[in-house]
């Protein structure tokens, strides 16, 4: 405690999620403890979203399930933004912490073989200090006691997600990834993790060259993803 309370008077006390400086003994700033924009009640399998804020109409996708502890809004979007853009590292620990809990619950009866993440290519490599997924992947690993091999590659550029629409996206992806030459993967179970889904076209993308190279089942985990507010007809609708 004593060494605690002088690295308090050194470094200060800062809030997990998004780094402001706090009093002494919290643990979260105000905001963070009453505007964690945590997804509740009963799931989209589709989707993740909850069921509340689902507007995906039950789109198939390639994964077999996804889980993801919070939607990319509030405090969270401040949280993840800090963490891949303003090099906070140290970040990944409790945004990985939250999206193991929610692994745990939402794919309790599935023994998992091993986690992967999506990769950057070697051009985004040389440019980041560290791979988001990566750093999160390796942190769950850890909590759920499931190895890392990154078995997913990404020899090829594709343009910057967040400027592009959906339906450019899915053209912009194709093709993007592989997995590496001396990959097992049959009749494998594989966590594929992600910091945010928001068409959920990269992790689609990623799934399917995972099948195609003989794994059984793709089940997806990020930390956040998007789910636009119900407009008045969807809640009109059942
Ligand atoms: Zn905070
Ligand atoms: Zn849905």
């Amino acid at each position: 405690m004593l060494t605690d309370f002088i690295s308090y008077l050194i470094f200060g006390n800062h809030c997990k999620y998004c780094g402001e400086l706090i009093k002494f003994g919290e643990a979260l700033c105000n905001e963070c403890k009453t505007d964690l924009p945590r997804i509740t009640g009963e799931k989209c399998k589709y989707c993740g979203a909850g069921k509340d804020r689902c507007t995906c109409k039950n789109a198939k996708m390639k994964y077999d399930g996804i889980s993801a502890p919070f939607y990319y809004e509030k405090t969270i979007e401040k949280s993840i933004r800090k963490y891949k853009f303003a090099d906070k590292q140290y970040i990944a620990k409790v945004l990985a912490e939250d999206t193991a809990e929610a692994v745990k619950n939402d794919f309790k009866d599935i023994n998992f073989d091993f986690i992967d993440f999506i990769p950057f290519s070697k051009n985004q490599d040389k440019k980041r200090k560290y791979n988001p997924a990566g750093e999160i992947a390796k942190e769950m690993s850890k909590i759920l006691g499931i190895p890392v091999k990154n078995v997913l590659t990404k020899p090829f550029e594709t343009e910057t997600q967040h400027i592009s629409s959906a339906f450019y996206r899915q053209g912009n992806v194709a093709g993007a990834y592989d997995v590496s030459e001396n990959a097992d993967l049959h009749g494998k179970t594989v966590l594929l993790v992600d910091d945010i889904k928001t068409t959920g076209s990269t992790l689609n993308e990623c799934v399917r060259v995972l099948k195609i190279a003989g794994a059984e089942k793709v089940y997806c985990a990020v930390v956040a993803l998007t789910a636009k507010e119900k407009s008045k007809k969807d809640k009109e609708k059942p």
